[in-house]
């Protein structure tokens, strides 16, 4: 193979990259895809443990992936965690703001504590990351990719801390992407629909067949189709694209 077609087919060859929320689901799938285009994984989770398995799936494709523990919604924490990553992978290149949860229940049954605990993981979760991770960033000429939902742009009954988050993030990678753009640091939103998950399992038979009947293209999405969305803007093909939301959703917000 040539040096060139060995570079088109490992882009990320060399780069160092932060997954958030990379135990499971769209992050385990999103650090695999990385370590596949030949990117440093450093795999986050609330526990170092739960990275086990996705640490050894990319260490099979890449020379490097480490798993780390850190409760994301925790300031101080999160820029310690920051900046022993960095030291340790020689820098950062490439940061994937995905970790999230949800706490479903209508408005008038919705306790404080879940409204803040969703805004706390979720978006300020995302704003420690973008904090401590935006001058090695700024270095490296790097890539940002925040994980939102469809949700933050349409709303959805039941989820209006989730909605809120989530349109944060719209909010924040705009603005991100402006204040950035001086610095050749792309910052783009990956909005999945609906994703096969832990975060969807617990949904009843009945409503995930009704909510699977409402998309276009007639099946809910897997982990891997939305992580290509997020290789492709952290890849050269996203060289010229900041300031996005890119919708993966198989037509459901249509
Ligand atoms: P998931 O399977 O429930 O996984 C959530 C991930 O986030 C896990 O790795 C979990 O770590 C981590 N996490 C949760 N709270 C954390 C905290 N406080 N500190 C550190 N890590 C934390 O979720 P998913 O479906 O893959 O969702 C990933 C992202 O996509 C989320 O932002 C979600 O909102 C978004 N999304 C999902 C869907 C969908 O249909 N699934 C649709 C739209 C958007 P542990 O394993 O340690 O708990």
């Amino acid at each position: 193979m040539s040096a060139s077609s060995q570079s088109a087919h490992r882009p990320l060859e060399g780069r160092a990259a932060l997954v958030t929320g990379a135990s499971r689901g769209i992050g385990r799938a999103i650090a695999e895809r990385l370590a596949g285009a030949g990117a440093r994984v450093a795999c986050v989770a609330t526990d170092a443990a739960n990275c086990e398995e996705v640490v050894d799936a990319c260490a099979a494709r890449t020379d490097g992936a480490l798993a780390y523990g850190v409760d994301v919604g925790d300031t101080d924490a999160v820029a310690s965690l920051v900046g022993q990553i960095t030291k340790e992978f020689g820098g950062l290149d490439i940061l994937v703001n995905n970790a999230g949860v949800t706490r479903d229940q209508l408005l008038l049954r919705m306790s404080e504590e879940d409204f803040d605990r969703v805004i706390e993981v979720n978006l300020k979760g995302a704003w420690n990351f973008l904090k401590a991770a935006a001058r090695p960033l700024m270095k490296a000429r790097g890539k940002i990719v925040n994980i939102s939902s469809v949700v933050g742009l349409t709303g959805n009954a039941g989820q209006v801390n989730y909605a809120a988050s989530k349109a944060g993030i719209h909010g924040m990678t705009r603005s991100l992407a402006k204040e950035l753009a001086g610095r050749a640091v792309c910052v783009n939103a990956v909005a999945p629909g609906f994703v096969a998950t832990d975060m969807t399992a617990d949904l009843a038979e009945g409503a995930a067949k009704e909510l699977e009947d409402s998309i276009p293209l007639g099946r809910v999405g897997t982990p891997d189709e939305v992580a290509a969305a997020v290789e492709f803007l952290i890849g050269p093909g996203g060289d010229y694209i900041t300031g996005q939301v890119v919708v993966i959703d198989g037509g459901l917000s249509l």
